[in-house]
């Protein structure tokens, strides 16, 4: 039987500990994510777990009003370009109206404590973007 590898485990692990790991691509610098066996640039499956900080900037936000089982509605969500280099989809803890493109922001671990199945993530925290006004 195959074994399926928990590529992501790290960064949960991660999570866990407020801290926001992220493999880097050994060969070109790539940071990536979402985690993955390979660098999504360059093909090498060299890579390397490490702690970034997660601040970055607010490429794009929208409110969603029908969501999937698990998240808040309506709930704001944004494009964030992390300083570090990849660019991820992160609900916002902000009112929608109350953002704008270009807004510093911080990913943060939340707890996360809806009814509903992650199945092996069921322990884990979840992650939220928080606007900051000092990075
Ligand atoms: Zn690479």
């Amino acid at each position: 039987m195959t074994e399926i590898e928990d590529f992501a485990g790290p960064f949960w692990e991660g999570l866990n500990r407020n801290e926001f790991r992220v493999p880097s691509c050994d060969d070109c610098g790539t940071v990536v994510f979402p985690p993955g066996p390979i660098c999504p640039e360059c093909g090498s499956d060299e890579l390397t777990w490490g702690e970034i900080d997660p601040v970055g900037t607010l490429h794009s936000v929208t409110q969603q009003h029908r969501t999937p089982p698990g998240f808040d509605s309506p709930i704001v969500l944004g494009m964030i370009d992390l300083d570090a280099g990849p660019r991820l989809l992160s609900p916002i803890d902000a009112e929608y109206e109350q953002l704008s493109i270009g807004d510093r922001v911080r990913i943060e671990a939340v707890d996360y404590d809806f009814a509903f199945d992650r199945g092996p993530r069921a322990d884990d925290p979840f992650f939220t973007a928080v606007v900051v006004d000092d990075v």
